[in-house]
């Protein structure tokens, strides 16, 4: 069996390295004029859409979003509730995961809890791979409240 890139049967080659483009790419949209700390991220939804997002930061430290919940509110505003595919990038050498809290809203939006979540560094030369149930193990969703999701 061949490995693709994305490591990722229904992630084809072309759609990997879409993704990993734009996330990088995505970075660009950010506005931290305080942390000056970068971060894009981009989702691939089932549908094949590419929704982009960015860290936005606010004179308020805490009204700050980061770049994964931005795109996922695009996402999801825009009527994509279902993804195959998060990335998301910053300016380190090494590779940066998602905070907490955003750990908590992607798998919200990840109804298998089996979403990839691609962790690139800055050029792109370094990704790690996990799952939102790795990223988040013993994770508390909508199925908890009864919902019937799928
Ligand atoms: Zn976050």
């Amino acid at each position: 069996m061949t490995i693709n890139l994305a490591d990722d049967p229904r992630i084809s080659d072309e759609q990997y390295l879409t993704l990993k483009s734009k996330a990088l790419e995505s970075r660009n949209l950010s506005y931290s004029p305080y942390s000056k700390f970068r971060v894009g991220c981009t989702i691939l939804t089932e549908t094949d859409e590419y929704i982009v997002g960015a860290n936005i930061e606010n004179a308020s430290y805490g009204a700050a979003i980061c770049a994964e919940r931005t795109a996922i509110v695009k996402a999801a505003t825009s009527g994509f509730m279902k993804f195959k595919a998060l990335a998301v990038s910053t300016d380190l050498e090494t590779c940066a995961s998602p905070c907490g809290i955003c750990r908590q809203v992607i798998r919200e939006f990840s109804n298998d809890k089996q979403l990839p979540v691609y962790m690139f560094n800055k050029d792109g030369s370094k990704v790690i791979k996990m799952t939102i149930d790795e990223l988040l193990p013993l994770s508390f969703g909508p199925e908890d409240l009864g919902m019937v999701t799928n």
